[in-house]
């Protein structure tokens, strides 16, 4: 097949990322990728700005995330989860619990983040039908926020920019409250936490819990809040009697600069969902993690179990790189990698935030956000970033980066001047 024949074919045939079969936004043909480099058929070669939406923090083609797959795959690629169980499992387990936040002890495979945020929001309401409190079905969440593609996840998604707006009428309802204004750095006064409480307080008895994603919203809106606001959010929703769940399917891993974005506030969650980053972009996995108490309120009452059991749960291909993903992480100094990508990024960027079309401008860890006065053209942008030899891609007036951690500064470099020589000439 040629490369007109394969493009052919795929805009005729096959759906990307929200896209139109009629009018399909351009795709760029990838032929291999290596490290921060992705290789197009036609031999040009961009830097990685984007990491595969959050996930591939080691880069691509690694070779002990490769052998890690290739050893696992001579004893099985995958083995159904119930009534067995494996080493890459039990030693994931073992590896992500002992990192995770204190408290949080008892973990569930599933297949992608998604399917985490689903499960997460099952435990949340099996827990309080358990403790016979059956009226706490409804979620309480912030505006702009991103927690998946399916169903429930979509419920909790921003109403505007979750992009489904057309599925509204059929969606459970929930509570929605205007996302924190506090920046990241910043403390919360009163009046930014106002609304939450109050909402706490007239609706508590409906509410299973509060759902967010910690410090950073990703695809709803690349926003970084106040750590101090997530501390007085875990604190209320002791009082209130509500669980919390943090979504931490794109913080988690480090991108952040901690290892988890709820780290910044020093809290745990009751429920926590993890994703994207923890095979090292190999493969679609996540996990939803809970606190004893939490598991345990579950499985007190009939039907005594937990209501979940994908067909791909465990599987010991994911298991086996999540681990091997792991261990390369725990050998980097994650602060001084991270903090030194976050220098650099506020550096580089730094002069777009004095330009007539750019809002704001903004750097957590290794994410750098540039918010443009009016929304971008993706397709005509994309484009101009592939001729520069970058990968970005913007929607809506967010034109990010989130590059591998292994990025090397020169590296670094090329990219935030591609990327602003060309913000430099949207009008
Ligand atoms: C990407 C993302 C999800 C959904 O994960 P999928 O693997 O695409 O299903 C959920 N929550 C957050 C915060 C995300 O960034």
């Amino acid at each position: 097949m040629t490369i007109e024949e394969l493009l052919k074919y795929d805009r005729e045939h096959i759906w990307h990322p929200y896209t139109s079969t009629i009018d399909p936004l351009p795709v760029y043909p990838v032929k291999k990728a290596e490290g921060v480099y992705i290789e197009l058929e036609n031999g040009k070669r961009l830097i990685d700005g984007m990491s595969s939406w959050w996930c591939e923090i080691h880069g691509y083609n690694h070779p002990v995330l490769n052998a890690a797959i290739e050893q696992q795959l001579k004893d099985m690629s995958h083995i159904m989860f119930g009534g067995f169980t494996h080493r890459p499992a039990v030693d994931l387990a073992q590896k992500i619990l002992s990192i995770a936040p204190e408290g949080l002890d008892k973990i569930f495979f599933c297949d992608s983040g998604s399917v985490s945020v689903e499960v997460a929001m099952k435990m949340a309401l099996q827990y309080w039908y358990a403790a016979g409190r059956g009226e706490k079905r409804h979620f309480m969440t912030i505006t702009k926020g991103y927690h998946g593609d399916t169903w429930n996840a979509m419920s909790v998604c921003d109403p505007v920019t979750g992009m489904h707006g057309i599925f509204h009428g059929s969606l459970p309802i929930q509570y929605f409250i205007r996302r924190p204004e506090c920046r990241m750095g910043e403390p919360c006064r009163e009046e930014d936490i106002r609304e939450f409480k109050d909402c706490l307080r007239k609706h508590h008895k409906d509410i299973a819990a509060v759902i967010l994603e910690p410090i950073v919203q990703g695809a709803g809106g690349m926003w970084f809040y106040s750590a101090d606001y997530l501390k007085k959010v875990r604190s209320l929703c002791d009082q209130y009697e509500v669980l919390l769940i943090c979504d931490e399917i794109a913080t988690g891993f480090g991108r952040t600069g901690k290892l988890w974005a709820v780290e910044h506030a020093g809290i745990t969650p009751d429920i926590m969902c993890i994703g994207k980053a923890i095979t090292g972009g190999y493969m679609s996995f996540a996990a939803t993690m809970a606190t004893s108490s939490v598991a345990t309120m579950i499985c007190s009452r009939e039907p005594y179990v937990f209501m979940h059991g994908p067909t791909f749960m465990g599987n010991p291909l994911a298991c086996a790189v999540a681990s091997a993903s792991i261990d390369l992480l725990s050998r980097y100094d994650l602060e001084k990698m991270i903090g030194g990508i976050e220098q650099q990024l506020k550096k580089e960027l730094a002069p777009a935030a004095r330009w007539e079309q750019v809002a704001d401008v903004r750097v957590l860890g290794a994410i750098g956000v540039i918010e443009m006065k009016e929304p971008v053209n993706m397709a005509v942008l994309q484009a101009r970033f592939v001729e520069e030899g970058i990968w970005v891609r913007p929607f809506g007036k967010l034109v990010y980066i989130m590059p591998p951690y292994i990025i090397r500064p020169e590296e670094l470099s090329r990219l935030t001047s591609a990327l602003l020589k060309i913000v430099k000439d949207i009008k």
